[in-house]
């Protein structure tokens, strides 16, 4: 080896190592599933550089990852002949954590170590995990891209620093070397780390290897001659990739470890899709809704988490094409059979293509939502408790889908009396009033505020519902949904309150007749705010309070008013 570097870890991966080997000891296995998936990417990044420069396989073109086990120097090595990486690679790669969102993940940790480990298995804990089990890692590694066999070795006991070093590497591709501690010498065991690859990797493309030993002429118990056989590596999965599969022959099980992998969640999915479409465009999706939120939900920039592929080999991560905004925490990925294999992501910006396989797609995850929100109320529910606030930038964004979306909406109602938000437009649709053609609803700053609004005394005089709609980013939503299923949306706060049939006769009279007879104080009343209001006028709306503000019915209404000030508009 060449001369050898030390280097110290960035101070988030300190944190991280610490962290996972005290939160995830429970759950050591994950490191396979870790270390092989980066081997598959590996082959994935190779094969698809090689889609312009088929040089790069040069005479080493069946890509692998193999596993092997020495139990004597008490190691497991996890071997590929992908892509590789070079010094810089190794130095940015493994040394420092460049994902996004890093610095929100740390200001979410609790010190609670079962929520801490849920969110480092949200966050990914990838290559680090293999500190989990070993006291001492090695990496040889030879890039793809170079042409000689220049090779690079990083070694750590990851406890803080790493050492780096020019090495001769004969193979492309990358060797991680495991020194196994000794409360984790379980994964010297062949049959165990079977069953763990049997789990983790049955759905990967590549075909995942163990060595198989070679064996002697012998005889058994009773004489029988048993064979020589000569050592070789054996592929333990099918080594075909999970989507293309037939429906009816993938598991459950089978489609929630693949999710595990694609999401880099620990968690299960709440509900899948998966298609193959066929017709004018050809592709097939496989699109999964998480149960819990990824901690960077909030960012609208925040990876999309649906993968491209294109005639099954990866093209890119976060295509964010393939997903309207308002379902970014769909995950999956849409493998596409009519896309150029060379496609950029100004290629898919405007394409037919990826324009009918998103429409598709959309369709597919609103379905599999209607049919959970029938099916299985309480899983619904709480996926509109994660995932609601998302979805209601729906209407906005999406306007084919509006009605389809307005249906999957929840909210708080005046008919529940709880902040809970689990009244459907059509469970309000269900119980109008005879005579009552229009959905109410009131937008104020809380629950409390809403719910409390002088505004509302007539409707719950007259027993009607009104919803109670209080989340920042209910008044852009109402803005865009103003009709559903033929029935207007009218908020309680705005305009001349038009109640139709349901205001009788004898309150129209005894409006006119007020209005008559507090003339000359509204007039007052007008002057003495000057051009603060538009109007004062009498109301039957109120039963106990003396005055409520409303706004007209073009204006804006004080929540948009608040918002866009806050917007600094
Ligand atoms: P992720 O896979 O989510 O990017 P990891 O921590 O698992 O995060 O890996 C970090 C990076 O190290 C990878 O993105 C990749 O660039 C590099 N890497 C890890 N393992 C390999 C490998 N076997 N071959 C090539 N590059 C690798
Ligand atoms: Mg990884």
């Amino acid at each position: 080896a060449g001369q050898m570097e030390k280097h110290g870890f960035q101070t988030e991966v300190k944190q991280l190592l610490h962290l996972m080997i005290h939160s995830l000891y429970s759950n050591k296995e994950i490191f396979l599933r870790e270390l092989v998936s980066n081997a598959s990417d590996a082959a994935d990044k190779l094969r698809f550089k090689a889609l312009s420069d088929n040089s790069l396989y040069g005479d080493d073109n069946e890509l692998f990852v193999r596993i092997s086990v020495d139990k004597e120097a008490k190691t497991v090595t996890v071997s590929d002949n992908g892509i590789g990486m070079t010094r810089d690679d190794v130095m940015n790669n493994l040394g420092t954590i460049a994902k996004s969102g890093t610095a929100e993940f740390f200001g979410q940790l609790s010190g609670d170590q079962a929520k801490d480990s849920q969110l480092i298995g949200q966050f990914g804990v990838g290559f680090y995990s293999a500190f989990i089990v070993a006291d001492e890692v090695t990496v040889r590694t030879r890039s793809a891209l170079g042409n000689d066999t220049a090779g690079v070795e990083w070694h750590s006991r990851g406890e803080g620093e790493f050492e780096i070093a020019d090495i001769e590497k004969a193979r492309r591709g990358t060797d991680i070397i495991l020194h196994l501690k000794d409360d984790a010498e379980e994964f010297l065991d062949e049959y165990r780390l079977r069953g763990i690859i049997n789990k983790y990797s049955e759905h990967l493309s590549i075909p995942v290897q163990m060595w198989k030993e070679p064996v002697a002429e012998s005889e058994d118990s009773e004489g029988n001659k048993i064979e020589a056989q000569p050592g070789e590596w054996e592929t333990i999965n099918s080594g075909k990739a999970l989507w293309t599969r037939d429906k009816s022959e993938i598991t459950d099980d089978e489609y929630k470890e693949f999710y595990k992998t694609v999401a880099h969640d620990f968690d299960e999915p709440l509900l899948w899709t998966h298609n193959k479409v066929e017709g004018t465009t050809e592709y097939t999706n496989l699109l999964y809704i998480p149960k819990r939120a990824p901690w960077d939900l909030w960012n609208r920039e925040q990876q999309h988490g649906v993968k491209l592929y294109v005639k099954r080999v990866f093209i890119m991560d976060d295509a964010e094409q393939l997903m309207p905004t308002y379902l970014r925490f769909v995950r999956g990925l849409v493998d596409s059979n009519d896309l150029p294999l060379n496609v950029s992501r100004e290629i898919l910006q405007d394409n037919k293509i990826t324009r009918s396989m998103r429409n598709g797609s959309t369709k597919k995850v609103l379905q599999i939502l209607k049919k959970l929100a029938k099916d299985n109320k309480e899983e619904y529910q709480q996926f509109w408790d994660t995932f609601g606030n998302v979805l209601k930038e729906g209407p906005a964004e999406d306007h084919s889908n509006r009605e389809r979306i307005a249906e999957l909406l929840r909210f708080a109602s005046t008919h529940n009396d709880s902040t809970a938000q689990s009244v459907s437009l059509d469970d309000y649709i269900e119980r109008m009033k005879d005579g009552q053609d229009k959905i109410f609803y009131i937008v104020a700053d809380s629950y409390e505020a809403a719910k409390n609004n002088p505004a509302l005394e007539i409707f719950r005089k007259k027993g009607i519902e009104v919803l109670l709609l209080s989340d920042r980013i209910d008044e852009w939503l109402m803005s865009h949904l103003t009709e559903f299923k033929e029935k207007q949306l009218q908020s309680v706060t705005r305009g001349d309150l038009d109640l139709g049939e349901l205001d009788d006769e004898q309150d129209k009279a005894e409006q006119e007749k007020a209005e008559e007879a507090f003339k000359e104080s509204l007039e007052r009343f007008e002057k003495a705010l000057g051009g603060k209001v538009k109007k004062v006028r009498v109301t039957h709306r109120l039963t106990d309070s003396p005055a409520c503000i409303i706004t007209d019915e073009h204006d804006m209404s004080t929540q948009m008013a608040k918002l866009m000030e806050a917007a600094g508009q």
